[in-house]
């Protein structure tokens, strides 16, 4: 957080509703902590960027680890496994949570402008 401040720049987080639903969806015996847990930090972070003046954005989580953050190619077989990502279309090597919090990143900033740009008045 002390880094985003002194460095001018923002948050993304993915949508904390959808990531809960996913779990759901998979594991079904660890909803209560999933749910509790990324509720506990979003409030939390929520709260540190409020405090700092940092910009904090929630984005759709659709794909982040299956998109390659250089190309954009999306494909499930990138993500080798837990640890690993290769992109089956420009051959890049990442660490998966590397390569996935690029994704969220880019698309907290895509997020961000577009919040700006919507502020502006239409023309006629
Ligand atoms: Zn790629």
């Amino acid at each position: 957080m002390t880094e985003a401040a002194r460095t001018c720049s923002g948050i993304a987080l993915e949508d904390l509703g959808a990531i809960r639903d996913r779990v759901r969806l998979r594991k079904p015996q660890r909803v209560t902590f999933h749910s509790w847990a990324f509720h506990q930090l979003g409030t939390f972070l929520a709260y540190k960027a409020r405090r700092a003046g940092v910009p904090l954005v929630y984005v759709d989580p659709a794909y982040t680890s299956q998109e390659c953050a250089d190309c954009h190619h999306i494909d499930k077989n990138n993500r080798v496994d837990q640890a690993l990502f290769i992109c089956r279309n420009c051959g890049v090597v990442a660490h998966a949570d590397r390569n996935a919090s690029r994704n969220i990143a880019a698309r907290g900033e895509a997020a961000w402008i577009a919040g700006r740009e919507s502020r502006v008045p239409a023309t006629p």
